[in-house]
């Protein structure tokens, strides 16, 4: 594999970037690699500086379904942006995407777009406090709902690779109505409510999580949730970012048949451009400003430009509805992945749902962050390098998702067994 230019664009950034990245899982550092810079992408394959091709697994962190530089998509992005970039005045586009988000949510009544998971998330819990006049909010350990300051407490992957339990710079303050209990632990949710049930404005989960890696929730875990807020008018807020027209064109929530209060969205909705959004019923979405007085606003919110490209994207999922066949080659390749781990006697466990999963090197079974954090992070630096020199990107870190998309052929899922066959442990 060729290195030296991503290596000269790493030190160029560094100089003008703190730790040369936007981002920080995009440094590799978890994995002690340097990272890679991307010069293009097309369908399921990323071409970096130095002209190296990836099967890409990690797909922009989730937003990539339907692969890269998808022609449909473009085609209505190019149109948008031929009309102009941003007016801050509405447009029927925003319309036409909080259409089809209610269409394919039944708790969803009304959609506030704005530019990033993160606002959709803040957005939301700043509702539901102003909602049910409670400040404190039950969130899961390993649950990442963006980097909004009193959900940086605990918050999986980013932090995990770290080893930052949280973040300095957050107030106390600020973190001390937020309050935590282990993934899939509903005993620990009753304790929650028993000592504080008229504080606790929401509970906010990944109905999935995907951000201390893949972890499924319990069979009870979700319907619990749903019956400890309606029994202590406590809003429910399932954090679909990732989980979103990912599992099911209707999320989680409609794989496991829960209705939520609010619904966080972002990632695909915005077919690669920034954007998130929060939903739920009419009663509750009203009390946003200018209908109510919960304050929230965005220079670029609903921009034309990320609608359109959100739009073109729900509309393929619709028409092409390519659920079950990703579901299923996910499946395959997992077990693919197992097959030459077990041949080699390297102990590891795969958490799969529909598209995403997560190979961890794990002797036990991953249900919660404790688990998860068992998993041997050394092991899998080595592993995501080899992958890497064969020509496979993967999330650049232990506790992150991987993605299938539409782009994805078998041809892709046999090279990257072959790749998992080379590597040496
Ligand atoms: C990615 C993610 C977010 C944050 O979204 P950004 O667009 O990165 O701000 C929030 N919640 C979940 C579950 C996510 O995966």
């Amino acid at each position: 594999m060729k290195n030296q230019k991503n290596k000269q664009l790493f030190k160029k950034a560094q100089k003008v970037i703190p730790g040369g990245v936007n981002s920080p899982v995009r440094a590799f550092k978890s994995v002690g690699a340097a990272p890679i810079f991307i010069d293009n992408a097309k369908g399921a394959m990323l071409t970096d500086a130095d002209g190296n091709r990836y099967i890409d697994y990690c797909l922009s962190w989730g937003p990539m379904i339907l692969g890269h530089a998808n022609k449909d998509v473009l085609a209505d992005v190019k149109k948008a942006m031929a009309r102009g970039t941003s007016y801050g005045i509405p447009t029927e586009l925003e319309t036409q995407l909080a259409e089809m988000v209610v269409a394919a949510f039944d708790s969803i009544d009304k959609v506030r777009l704005v530019s990033s998971g993160t606002e959709a998330v803040m957005t939301a819990i700043r509702l539901a406090r102003g909602a049910a006049g409670r400040d404190k909010v039950v969130k899961f350990v390993g649950c990442y709902h963006g980097h909004v300051d009193h959900m940086l407490v605990s918050a999986g992957s980013g932090l995990m690779t770290l080893g930052a339990p949280s973040s300095p710079g957050v107030p106390k303050d600020f973190a001390k109505n937020t309050l935590l209990a282990p993934y899939n632990d509903v005993d620990a949710v009753e304790k929650l409510f028993a000592k504080y049930a008229d504080q606790i404005a929401a509970i906010i989960v990944e109905p999935v999580a995907g951000n201390m890696g893949t972890v499924l929730p319990k069979p009870a875990f979700l319907k619990k949730l749903r019956s400890l807020c309606t029994k202590n008018k406590s809003l429910l807020i399932f954090d679909e970012v990732i989980s979103g027209f990912r599992l099911a064109y209707g999320g989680a929530q409609t794989v496991f048949g829960i209705k939520p209060d609010l619904t966080t969205l972002g990632k695909i909705i915005g077919g690669g451009f920034p954007i998130g959004a929060v939903g739920g019923k009419a009663s509750i979405m009203n009390k946003l400003s200018p209908e109510g007085t919960i304050y929230q606003a965005g220079t670029l919110s609903g921009n034309p430009v990320c609608v359109a490209a959100g739009i073109a994207t729900l509309r393929l999922l619709k028409t092409l509805n390519p659920y079950k066949k990703l579901g299923s080659m996910t499946e395959c390749l997992c077990g693919g992945i197992s097959e030459k781990l077990n041949a080699k006697g390297v102990p590891h466990r795969i958490n799969q749902i529909g598209s995403m999963f997560t190979l961890f090197f794990n002797d036990g079974e991953v249900t919660d962050y404790d688990t998860a954090a068992k998993s041997d992070t050394k092991r899998y630096a080595n592993y995501f390098r080899q992958m890497l020199e064969s020509g496979i990107y993967l999330p650049p870190s232990q506790f992150e998702a991987n993605f299938l998309s539409t782009a994805h052929t078998q041809k892709h899922l046999e090279q990257t067994l072959k790749a998992v066959a080379k590597v040496k442990f």
